[in-house]
């Protein structure tokens, strides 16, 4: 279609028209807009115009005080902002960090109510930070080499206190996700109620949840087509009185420290919640649970079956036990292929991804 040259001239200045609208609509929008009777009525210099000073000055919340730090708050619409600004510049908060309180979940605004002004520069960006550990986190940091964003995680996960000596009673065992370790412990009576048993490595049978004995299976046909060998069960399930004969034994071997390494005290033991099993292939030497190639297929696949490796090489300092190759834990496959490509323990995801702060 030929246009002749008026239209075109016609549909050029129709195209300006609408650009320059926008572009005068843009700036409008950003100058502050504010009723400068209010500002005279206060004795307010002009340059302290601000939606926020405008705020404060109708709903007789100014404070002469803070005349500087009402024009850093970029006000919003948020229902809180009221309460935010009235509680915290008297605290000492800069209008430069009440900007940033609006990013925090109401629990940790809650928290940080009730204490006097914390500086929280360090911790702006770091979306697991709670208030409650503000002070240890601090002391973590200068005690470590690891960023704030670590420090952070490692701290909520309890890493800057020793072993079993703050442990919480598990209040989901059932959970999928639950997370059983040196710090969180189950109740001495928990039992899961639907376990099965599949056929194991010692030719015994070996009871693990349902859900963890469907998901095994399919695990062990993958591997049986992908690398012709087998993946056996030789324990997974085991109740709060086996793992209490088990951990003592070792204590009496190797002492507490040196078993503690390697060996759950009863009721931290995850094999207890029915979703850890650890493997063999069962022609490797009895010693030997897998071959280094038996091991690189199970961490480059096990998590499409809803496992994870519960306790990797380097992670140690996290999970709290040496490397344990054999060692699988269904965790469900949402949260395996995360934990899987992210290089994450269960700690660390539980952490980063389900709890809320
Ligand atoms: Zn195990």
């Amino acid at each position: 279609m030929k246009l002749k040259p008026w239209v075109k001239f016609l549909l050029l200045i129709i195209l300006l028209g609408i650009i320059g609208f926008g572009v005068f609509k843009y700036f409008q929008k950003d100058k502050e807009t504010i009723d400068n009777s209010l500002l005279k009525e206060h004795n307010i210099s002009e340059k302290y115009a601000s939606k926020t000073l405008e705020y404060v000055l109708k709903n007789n919340l100014y404070d002469e005080n803070y005349l500087e730090e009402y024009s850093k708050i970029e006000f919003n619409e948020n229902d809180n902002f009221q309460d935010i600004i009235t509680t915290f510049l008297p605290k000492g908060y800069s209008g430069e960090e009440i900007n940033y309180l609006f990013n925090l979940s109401d629990t940790n605004l809650e928290k940080l109510k009730e204490k006097d002004y914390l500086d929280l520069k360090n911790y702006y960006q770091i979306k697991n930070f709670n208030v409650d550990n503000f002070d240890r986190y601090n002391a973590y940091y200068a005690q470590n080499n690891y960023s704030y964003e670590d420090v952070v995680t490692y701290v909520n996960i309890k890493l800057d206190l020793p072993v079993y000596t703050d442990t919480t009673t598990v209040s989901d065992p059932d959970s999928l996700l639950v997370l059983v370790n040196k710090y969180n412990c189950l109740p001495k009576d928990y039992n899961p109620k639907d376990t099965e048993t599949l056929p194991g490595a010692y030719g015994n049978n070996v009871p693990m949840r349902k859900v963890a004995k469907e998901a095994l299976e399919k695990l062990q046909e993958a591997v049986t087509k992908e690398i012709n060998i087998k993946l056996l069960p030789t324990t997974a399930y085991r109740n709060y009185n086996f793992q209490n004969t088990l951990y003592n034994n070792y204590v009496a071997e190797d002492g507490v420290k040196a078993a503690d390494t390697y060996s759950a005290r009863p009721g931290c033991s995850e094999h207890q919640t029915g979703l850890a099993i650890d493997l063999k292939n069962p022609a490797t030497p009895s010693s030997y649970r897998l071959n280094e190639s038996d091991y690189e297929w199970l961490k480059a696949n096990a998590y499409k079956y809803g496992f994870i490796i519960r306790f990797p090489k380097n992670k140690e300092f996290i999970t709290g036990y040496q490397e344990e190759n054999w060692h699988i834990r269904y965790v469900g496959e949402e949260a395996a292929q995360i934990i899987h490509d992210n290089n994450l323990t269960l700690e660390e995801y539980l952490d980063l991804y389900i709890t809320k702060y």
